[in-house]
């Protein structure tokens, strides 16, 4: 399998300077499964750069699933601008999960309205398949792709996704909440023998003290999932969007002096998981 990150902020978008190194877009999660399906997890502001790079690519038709972790904005707001979703001959299907007791395709298209733009999510041409999945409920991709969605901590709820191909496995955790004493064990289950767990890790310890009741992770709760999950390698992923590439930087120095395999997803990286 193959990763790329093409976002790896939280929040919202910070173009700048301070972020050239780790990168300003919104998530976004390219996963190329070894039986060549294409996989994006969530829709943030990364999600531009994957379309014009999609289009690119030597298919005549585009086939790929989009996973929605949750449809706060950090996560939808590039979906408007992904050009594959405008071209009639591809495909994608959309997954993701009710929330607030509203349709995803009703979450979806309510961002697409003429208040906030000139378009809506039915001119869309290509073939959208829009479809609501259940917490534990098996996917199967193709020939030999399954995805289980996982119910974690966030407000109104997120999904954690465990992707498995051909005996290789990704984890995708993020916008995901810990008590403060100990990682939660359905994460830490999720992310079990993972050969990569992308984790959410927008605050500093000291910070998450500050942002209890926010719905997500310090850098130290992803490194106890890892430890305790045994995972091969570690995304810090959804950086905050305060936090510059020097004090990114330093984040993945300490956290690789506690687990080796520690990484900062940086914004183009790709990642051959073989
Ligand atoms: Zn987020
Ligand atoms: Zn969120």
């Amino acid at each position: 399998m193959k990763v790329r990150f093409w976002g790896v902020r939280g929040s919202i978008p910070v173009p700048g300077p301070d972020t050239v190194r780790v990168g300003g877009n919104t998530a976004c999660v390219e996963v190329q499964t070894a039986d060549r399906e294409v996989i994006i997890i969530d829709a943030g502001t990364g999600i531009r750069l994957l379309g014009l790079d999609l289009a690119q690519r030597p298919t005549e038709r585009l086939i790929a699933v989009l996973l929605f972790s949750h449809t706060h904005w950090d996560h939808i707001q590039g979906l408007p601008f992904f050009t594959p979703a405008s071209v009639k001959q591809n495909r994608v299907v959309v997954l993701g999960e009710r929330r607030m007791d509203r349709r995803l395709e009703q979450i979806l298209a309510g961002q697409m309205v003429d208040a906030y733009l000139p378009f809506t999510l039915d001119d869309l041409r290509a073939d959208l398949l829009i479809k609501e999945v259940h917490d534990g409920e098996k996917i199967v991709i193709g020939n030999s792709t399954s995805v289980l969605p996982r119910r974690l901590h966030h407000p109104g709820g997120v999904f954690g996704y465990r992707i498995t191909c051909r005996g290789r496995t990704v984890v995708y955790a993020s916008d995901v909440s810990h008590p403060l004493d100990r990682p939660d064990l359905d994460v830490v289950d999720l992310a079990r023998d993972a050969d990569l767990l992308i984790h959410d890790a927008q605050y500093t310890p000291e910070e998450k003290q500050q942002h209890v009741d926010w719905g997500h992770s310090s850098w130290t709760d992803a490194v106890q999932v890892a430890q305790q999950a045994d995972v091969g390698q570690l995304a810090l992923f959804h950086h905050d969007p305060l936090h510059t590439d020097d004090q990114l930087e330093v984040i993945e120095q300490q956290a690789q002096a506690m687990f080796p395999g520690a990484f900062l997803a940086r914004e183009g990286m790709e990642i051959a998981i073989a």
